[in-house]
């Protein structure tokens, strides 16, 4: 059973799928709980978010099978188990999130999660077209607490900050120590780094205003690249 309590207008906005794809998402999240995710308000915000609306038609039969699978661009959507990691491990400091910062929109999908348990979420994608459709694909979602942004996510979103969150969906060959300054105290900014096919997910935990470093699991992203894609 996924407990807890979600936004009324995040909750109205979700339970208007069809039943399959409810379903097949019971599993998917029993799955994550079975792969050790315990975070309820994540799970919660997992089974509230049809994945399949993220994915294009020739793969969606895929939509809750626990894989990374391509959106164009030579980018994929995440692993939900990895979604789910990322999610708890930034909340482990708080119950409740303020802002949240995500570089890297992609699909859309991780800020639509996010969306569930934060009380703003900021995104940043480079590539023009890929936030143009996750814009399209969120708003009949009805989903009103993310804000969008065209550019380098490299370095942040400063005037938005500080935020209890920070969360990278493209690997860095090493964080960019700039984010750490719009990270809030007891803030954690959680991120896949290194290079091609040797990264680990690493988290910072901002304590008196320093940050703590940790490791996780070993992972594979896209990169994260500078510049922008008009
Ligand atoms: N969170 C996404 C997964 C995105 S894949 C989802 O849920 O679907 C990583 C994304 O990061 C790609 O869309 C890529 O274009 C973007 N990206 C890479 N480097 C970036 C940068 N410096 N700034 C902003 N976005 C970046």
């Amino acid at each position: 059973m996924v407990t807890g309590s979600l936004s009324m207008s995040y909750r109205s906005a979700v339970l208007t799928d069809g039943f399959t794809s409810k379903r097949t998402r019971k599993r998917l999240v029993s799955g994550l709980r079975s792969k050790g995710i315990t975070d309820e308000k994540v799970l919660l915000a997992i089974d509230a978010i049809q994945r399949d609306l993220f994915i294009e038609d020739a793969l969606k039969t895929r939509a809750y099978e626990d894989t990374a699978l391509p959106i164009g661009y030579r980018q994929t959507i995440s692993q939900p188990f990895i979604v789910a990691l990322m999610s708890q491990i930034l909340r482990s400091n708080r119950d409740k999130l303020g802002r949240v910062l995500e570089v890297g929109t992609g699909s859309g999908y991780q800020a639509a999660v996010l969306s569930g348990f934060s009380e703003q979420v900021y995104t940043i994608e480079r590539i023009q077209q890929l936030l143009d459709a996750a814009k399209l694909r969120l708003a009949p979602l009805g989903i009103n607490n993310i804000s969008f942004r065209h550019g380098d996510g490299a370095s942040g979103w400063a005037i938005n900050g500080p935020f209890d969150g920070i969360i990278l969906t493209a690997a860095p060959a090493v964080v960019p120590t700039i984010l750490f300054d719009q990270l809030a105290e007891g803030g954690i900014l959680v991120a896949p780094e290194g290079k091609e096919q040797n990264q680990t997910l690493v988290h910072w935990k901002k304590t008196r205003g320093t940050v703590r470093r940790f490791e996780s699991v070993p992972v594979v992203f896209v990169p994260m690249v500078s510049g922008v894609i008009s």
